[in-house]
């Protein structure tokens, strides 16, 4: 059965006796180009394992089993969870887990290399992000659906106002594409806002730096982003004076004119002038956190 058709979609909800719920940000997807169109964009190949976070109504479910992946699917409203047993496929290729992906343990739940798809549920796009990427290894791609504004952050060039904390975080695991841009129209219920597909190419990682500390430094200077780096690092680094200096950089730039290998580079001489991860800031910071800045925090991100 197909039920990205609107009125297929209607009929199956009212099947299963429930309607689309704003607290889970269900927007479902009623477009087959666009859903042929992530697949396409997250390259699924046949016998790919691909992690589905959020299927709902499993319109992508459908789409990537007919692609010839193994799909593990992460749902968190069991109504949906329960329906998609009706997408099996003969080789038993669906695996569905009832679970908040929040909570969900993907190091003891995926097998091997896996490809990450999903229309994500925008509110919990930044908590998403922050979960998967450093767990790095286990995913070769993450080929997400996100508010269009997020996908600009995720993607920004230095020296643009969307370039923030969120644009390095991802920039120091991945590299990032735009893929495409999708109306509200292509849902059901149209969410307010435009949408982007964005796809993650998973790379090595630094083994010498700590990623948790070097992301309290990016997040400090995003965090005053008007601010010259001099003065919106100094209250939590108090050396950095000299770090900029060792490090070659001007303490009167914006956070926006520096690039991922800069801040690496200012983070490393933030290291020697202070010893490892002897800045003022909390240690124990949930990883989400690590992604805000003035500017999301301003405009607060992941509503549809
Ligand atoms: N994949 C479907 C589509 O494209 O039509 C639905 C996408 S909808 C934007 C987001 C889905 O994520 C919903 O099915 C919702 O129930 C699910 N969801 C919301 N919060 C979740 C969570 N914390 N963990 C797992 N799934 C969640």
């Amino acid at each position: 059965m197909t039920i990205y058709q609107p009125t297929q979609l209607h009929n199956f909800l009212n099947s299963l006796n429930t309607r689309a719920k704003k607290s889970l940000s269900q927007n479902f997807l009623i477009d087959g180009n666009i859903l042929r169109k992530i697949v396409k964009t997250a390259d699924v190949q046949p016998g790919d394992l691909v992690v589905e976070i959020g299927p709902g109504p499993g319109a992508l479910t459908q789409v990537l089993l007919q692609a010839g992946a193994h799909v593990i699917a992460i749902e968190k409203d069991p109504v949906f969870a329960e329906a998609l047993s009706r997408l099996q496929t003969e080789d038993g290729r669906l695996t569905v887990y009832c679970e908040d992906v929040l909570e969900f343990s993907f190091e003891s739940s995926i097998p091997r290399s896996a490809k990450v798809v999903a229309n994500l549920p925008y509110h919990i796009t930044t908590p998403v992000l922050a979960k998967l990427l450093p767990l790095h290894t286990l995913f070769s791609s993450i080929t997400v659906m996100v508010q269009k504004e997020v996908g600009e952050r995720m993607t920004a060039v230095r020296g643009t106002s969307a370039y923030s904390s969120l644009t390095l975080f991802l920039e120091y695991y991945a590299k990032a594409t735009y893929g495409f841009t999708v109306e509200p129209t292509c849902f059901f219920p149209a969410p307010k806002v435009q949408s982007a597909v964005i796809k993650l190419l998973l790379k090595e990682t630094r083994k010498d730096i700590s990623a948790e500390s070097f992301f309290v430094l990016t997040r400090t200077a995003f965090g005053k982003r008007r601010k010259m780096l001099r003065a919106s690092l100094k209250t939590v680094f108090p050396h950095i004076e000299s770090a900029l200096q060792r490090a070659g950089i001007a303490g009167t730039l914006r956070p926006e004119e520096l690039s991922l290998s800069d801040f690496i580079r200012l983070f490393l001489e933030v290291q020697q002038g202070e010893g490892h991860a002897q800045h003022q800031g909390p240690h124990d910071q949930r990883q989400n956190e690590v992604l805000s800045d003035e500017s999301l925090s301003l405009k607060p991100i992941g509503s549809r």
